[in-house]
């Protein structure tokens, strides 16, 4: 496959501007190695990772890999200081943050020459990160699965507002899954993309079976923006859903909405399995997915389609 060059791949030193997210519960060591192994950015999940688990997932992946990884980092972790230290003692090169103020981390993460990219919702955020020194923002519009912006802004409105904003690289993100959403979205500014649905349905994915074959069942509409008094998050529909958007609609107070979460929420659902009682973040773009694949073989399927969508960019009848 033809390698490809752009302020993206230069920045990360990929072949693709093929980013996986970082997604708790779901991208350890063995998907990110995939995915950096097949040319695109891998990205180890940290927000569902004690310091010392996350250590083992980076030495890991070290030893799997010897193309560029990242570790994403959701600035909402209980000890975020120690996750920091632990990066840095472990030399990681490239860190997403996510879910919280980009001043706070990126000019110490950026003095030990780390590459520091930040997850925005808008153009004023995208606008803070680019203040705060970071070098590329993801673009995730409202499509995208798990914790997700409260304007409800779509990919395709936000990926040019932020792509006007900005000096630097924008990765779109949302809704995308195929190479011909890749082309989209490249057309109007992006330079990279990164998915995360598609590679929860993936091989390497650690995420519990039971959820991944939910995922490629589901369909358009299965999946809902919840929670948002709290912490906003796409969620497949299920009995836990249910109970959200009942609380939800009679106006429950905070404090009721936090109790029905309670705690490890996300990990009974997407890690144990349990399709019911548990939480299920994914994104709209699952309605497409029909298949679990080696995460390797997808990164080479959304390049080659994305590739022959250039020469033939219409799909005219
Ligand atoms: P809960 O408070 O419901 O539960 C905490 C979960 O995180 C438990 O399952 C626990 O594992 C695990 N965990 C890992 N490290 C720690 C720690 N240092 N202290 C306490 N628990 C820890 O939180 P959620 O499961 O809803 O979210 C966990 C984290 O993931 C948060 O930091 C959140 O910001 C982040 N997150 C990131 C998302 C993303 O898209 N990147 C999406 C959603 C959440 P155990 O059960 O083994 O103790």
């Amino acid at each position: 496959m033809n390698k490809f060059s752009n302020r993206i791949t230069r920045l990360f030193g990929i072949d693709y501007p093929i980013i996986q997210a970082g997604m708790i519960w779901t991208s350890g060591w063995r998907l990110a190695s995939a995915v950096s192994n097949a040319g695109g950015l891998g990205i180890i999940g940290a927000g569902s990772m004690y310091p010392d688990v996350l250590r083992e997932h980076i030495q890991k992946c070290k030893a799997a890999t010897s193309r560029p990884f990242a570790v994403n980092l959701p600035l909402l972790y209980p000890e975020i200081d120690k996750h920091v230290r632990v990066l840095m003692e472990e030399g990681v090169k490239i860190v997403f943050t996510s879910a919280g103020n980009p001043q706070t981390w990126t000019p110490l993460l950026k003095e030990k020459g780390i590459i520091v990219v930040h997850v925005v919702s808008s153009s004023r955020f995208a606008r803070k990160a680019e203040e705060a020194g970071c070098e590329a923002v993801v673009a995730e519009g409202f499509e995208a699965g798990g914790h997700n912006g409260r304007e409800e802004t779509t990919s395709l409105v936000l990926v040019p507002a932020v792509v006007n904003a900005v000096k630097i690289p924008v990765i779109a993100a949302g809704g995308i899954a195929t190479g011909r959403q890749m082309l989209a979205v490249l057309v109007l500014g992006a330079e990279g993309v990164q998915m995360g649905s598609r590679f929860v349905a993936s091989e390497e994915a650690s995420a519990h079976i039971n959820f991944k074959k939910e995922v490629i069942g589901s369909e358009e509409g299965d999946t809902q923006l919840m929670m948002k008094q709290l912490t906003p998050v796409r969620l497949l529909r299920n009995d836990f859903s249910q109970q959200v958007k009942e609380a939800e609609l009679r106006g429950a107070p905070v404090e009721e909405l936090k109790a029905l979460l309670g705690r490890a929420r996300a990990k009974k659902g997407m890690f144990e399995g349990d399709l019911q009682e548990g939480e299920l973040e994914i994104g709209q773009v699952s309605a497409l997915l029909d298949s679990i694949l080696p995460a390797g073989e997808i990164v080479r399927e959304v390049w080659e389609e994305f590739m022959n969508g250039l020469k033939n960019p219409l799909k005219m009848p």
